[in-house]
């Protein structure tokens, strides 16, 4: 029986929901993994929510185009599924978190996303590559999460979130994994 439910970015444990041409994490997937095993982790997959509004072939996109009307309701829509599951969890006083995000994501970044103002008709752009050099990442989480957090927090569900950066992820395991011996040291129970 696991001791906690964690909340895992979809991609972590599908790499195929990732936008074509992304590099392979499967090493750092099997890494997570390993970590949240040991600490008798049970997994509750999030929806991709790119790969659910935009399918397969969709280019990577920047937070301020995501950033829209539309595709937040499409987030309050897929986390709903979520949302409810934890609140489940959390009544019957089963130890939730963290959500496990993706450092850098437009959608799943945590403490860090990409932003930039990106949009229009590719065909017609001259400056294509001065305009994608002009991404940045930014201290700010992605829109999915934004949008988890405040769903989950509606209905009085506070989880700690972490955010694990592909390029460089030694840190963001050991923070991960440093949140876990602590919990696990504390017992892994919530308040009655
Ligand atoms: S949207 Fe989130 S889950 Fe989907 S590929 Fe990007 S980081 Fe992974």
């Amino acid at each position: 029986m696991p001791d906690r439910i964690v909340l895992l970015a979809h991609c972590f444990l599908n790499s195929q929901a990732k936008i074509k041409g992304s590099p392979d994490i499967a090493d750092l997937s099997e890494k997570i993994l390993n970590i949240l095993i040991k600490y008798k982790c049970g997994i509750i997959q999030l929806p991709c929510p790119e790969l659910l509004h935009g399918g397969l072939a969709r280019w990577g996109q920047t937070k301020y185009q995501y950033d829209s009307v539309f595709f937040r309701r499409h987030c309050e829509k897929i986390a709903e599924v979520i949302v409810n599951q934890a609140e489940e969890y959390q009544r019957h006083h089963i130890p939730l978190g963290p959500i496990i995000g993706v450092e850098g994501s437009p959608s799943c970044g945590v403490t860090l996303t990409c932003d930039g103002l990106w949009g229009g008709e590719l065909s017609e752009s001259h400056s294509l590559f001065t305009k994608i050099k002009e991404v940045d990442i930014i201290n700010k989480q992605g829109v999915f999460m934004e949008v988890l957090q405040s769903s989950l927090s509606r209905r009085s569900i506070y989880l700690d979130q972490i955010g694990i950066l592909e390029s460089e992820p030694a840190d963001s395991l050991g923070q991960l994994m440093n949140y876990l011996s602590r919990n696990e040291l504390l017992g892994g129970k919530m308040d009655e």
